[in-house]
């Protein structure tokens, strides 16, 4: 998608964050480095919440997840095995003229008229034969043309007296010009996204080793390991998340696309359908919305949908409504040729629309790529399967086995395995899902911490126009994250900072809070800047320590009119929401500070 040349809630965003220390760029100080942010103090909290509430919900509160924290550098073999050496890679072409890259497929489509040159000539007279293109708007004179030309034969040591075979086509909705200049761009080749290093003293070629491009490839390669040691039966998933790395030829988009980012994924493994069939008589197909509780007829069709609705859900769990997101469902064209479904769940980001997670049907193709590669078994035995196979009628065993059998030729044939032990294979294969044993299909939900943390930024960023302490209209930023994942949940603040009593009970707080949650104590300045402040952090709380607090709170007497204090009041604190929240916009409330902690907890959680 063409990227605008200006976007004001971004560059409003990526301002905020350095300024607020939500994320800096990469080694600022020499320049930066193209496509890798670091986090400050408030994105640091801001990240880390976000992987707990992934961790906690996909792992600690399922029985049928386990988690797994493997290594980023792993044996060359697994790339192989997962087609990543041969085919990660993005269409990359060139300037001509500049030598800027870029993503082929990303180039926005331009009309106008094409000029073609076969070549120059130099003042000494020699024809230099090099042909080239420029695209200009409609309507432009071919001078513009003519001077790129003569720029490029220039930046090849031509001193251009003439340039030769001049003619002019118009073109329409082309991608070969490059859009900022009209040059044309060198041909489309793919370019390798991996990262490489080398691993031991030697920089030898046998010694290359990558960094992983994704979590996923060591969940398949532990799966047996994992299988044996956690008490996990198929259904179950193994879920990772950590640091990955791409060499993305145009990183963009502040921390959408970066070259180092982290990956949230579950790999979750289920029986073949053949299976299913087996034990419950037919496979449950599904409807409209959430499925409900997983059932033992469900098949990959059923778990791909509980998935995505699964971490719709989990989305709108961290603040991100529904109306935000947009379910994507590949064409079957778009389809990697492993993968039965593919849906991306797409977030509105203030540059358009685009992927925050993939959540694709993987089949079993990559337990089988391991299996055939490490050769070593990747099945599972299925006592349940095994049981419910013998019950059948000899049709049914018949056309199960089919189905399986051709599923695993099929599977085998086009990963290149000559037709003749195809069958011999596949044949086995089928034979032993009569006896309970099988390759696990899965489904993998693939989410980006990084693109993730942009989503909750953008969403959470508003402006608010407001009369300052002085009555000046004065624009300011809310950021109204939700409170599970506000960096700062709590901030602790005496109202005046030289009245020791207020600030040893300020301080006996914040003290106590920050055992249960990130808390923050401010003291400097008025209340209102300290109010406005945490406004732009996006803490959700505010916790005012005055004189009430001390003296009880002041109540008037119905009698006189006067105002005097409630000592039974004492010991309470004001808490005011954060300002522009959709609900409570800067409301105040009196509350008990030994209620305070349970009170706090109950709305972070
Ligand atoms: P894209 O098409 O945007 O490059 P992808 O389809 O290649 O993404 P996957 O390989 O499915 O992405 O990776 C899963 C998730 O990892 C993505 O949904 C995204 O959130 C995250 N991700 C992938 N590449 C990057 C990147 N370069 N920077 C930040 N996050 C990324």
């Amino acid at each position: 998608m063409a990227e605008p040349k200006e976007n004001v809630l971004m560059e409003k965003i990526v301002s905020l964050c350095k300024r607020r220390g939500f994320v800096y760029q990469s080694s600022e100080i020499y320049g930066g480095i193209n496509g890798f942010w670091d986090y400050g103090p408030l994105g640091a909290e801001l990240k880390r919440n976000v992987k707990d509430l992934w961790w906690r919900e996909m792992v600690r509160l399922r029985d049928d997840v386990v988690g797994l924290e493997a290594t980023i550098i792993m044996a060359r073999q697994i790339w192989e095995a997962s087609g990543h050496t041969k085919t990660f890679s993005d269409p990359m072409c060139d300037c001509l003229l500049t030598k800027k890259r870029f993503r082929a497929d990303q180039i926005e489509a331009q009309s106008g008229i094409a000029y073609f040159y076969g070549g120059a000539v130099d003042e000494s007279g020699a024809a230099h034969n090099v042909p080239y293109s420029v695209l200009v708007p409609a309507g432009k004179p071919p001078e513009s043309a003519r001077k790129t030309a003569t720029q490029f034969y220039e930046l090849r040591g031509i001193k251009v007296k003439s340039l030769e075979g001049e003619r002019s086509e118009k073109a329409e909705q082309t991608t070969r010009y490059n859009p900022e200049n009209g040059s044309l761009l060198s041909e489309a080749r793919p370019f390798n996204l991996m990262l490489q290093t080398y691993v031991g003293p030697i920089q030898s070629e046998e010694n290359i080793a990558y960094l992983r491009p994704e979590t996923a490839q060591a969940i398949f390669a532990q799966f047996k390991n994992v299988l044996e040691t956690s008490r996990q039966k198929v259904p179950f998933g193994i879920a990772q998340m950590g640091k990955a790395f791409r060499n993305e030829v145009t990183p963009r988009n502040f921390i959408f696309r970066s070259r180092e980012f982290e990956q949230m994924e579950l790999e979750f493994f289920i029986k073949p359908d053949e299976a299913i069939e087996a034990m419950t008589g037919t496979v449950a197909t599904p409807g409209e919305g959430h499925p409900g509780e997983p059932q033992p007829d469900w098949g990959w069709q059923m778990w791909h949908k509980y998935w995505v609705e699964e971490r719709i859900r989990f989305y709108e769990g961290i603040g991100l409504p529904r109306t935000t997101l947009e379910e994507y469902w590949q064409k079957p064209e778009e389809l990697a040729h492993y993968a039965r479904a593919t849906v991306d769940i797409l977030f509105k980001f203030p540059f358009g629309t685009q992927e925050l997670e993939g959540i694709a049907a993987r089949s079993d193709f990559d337990l089988s790529q391991h299996e055939r590669f490490s050769g070593k078994a990747m099945g599972v035995f299925d006592e349940e399967v095994r049981t419910a196979w013998g019950k059948l009628d000899e049709e049914k065993k018949k056309a199960l086995w089919q189905r399986y059998y051709d599923a695993r030729f099929k599977y085998l044939t086009k990963s290149g395995v000559a037709p003749v032990h195809a069958e011999k294979d596949a044949k086995e294969d089928a034979d032993g899902l009569a006896k309970g044993q099988y390759i696990p299909h899965v489904i993998e939900p693939s989410a980006g911490v990084d693109r993730l943390i942009l989503a909750l930024l953008a969403n959470a960023f508003a402006e608010i126009n407001e009369p300052d302490s002085k009555g000046k209209n004065e624009t300011r930023v809310v950021m109204r994250f939700h409170p599970r994942v506000a960096p700062i949940k709590a901030a602790v603040l005496p109202l005046l900072k030289n009245k020791p009593e207020l600030v040893a009970k300020a301080d006996a707080i914040f003290k106590d809070l920050r055992q249960h949650m990130m808390a923050f104590y401010d003291d400097a300045g008025s209340i209102g800047r300290r109010y406005a402040r945490q406004d732009e952090a996006g803490t959700p709380f505010c916790i005012t320590v005055d004189f009430e607090t001390l003296e009880g709170v002041k109540e008037i007497n119905p009698e006189t009119g006067e105002a005097v204090s409630n000592p039974e009041k004492k010991d309470t604190v004001t808490i005011r929401y954060r300002g522009n929240t959709d609900a409570d916009n800067g409301k105040q409330e009196r509350i008990a500070i030994s209620e305070l902690r349970e009170w706090l907890l109950a709305r972070i959680r």
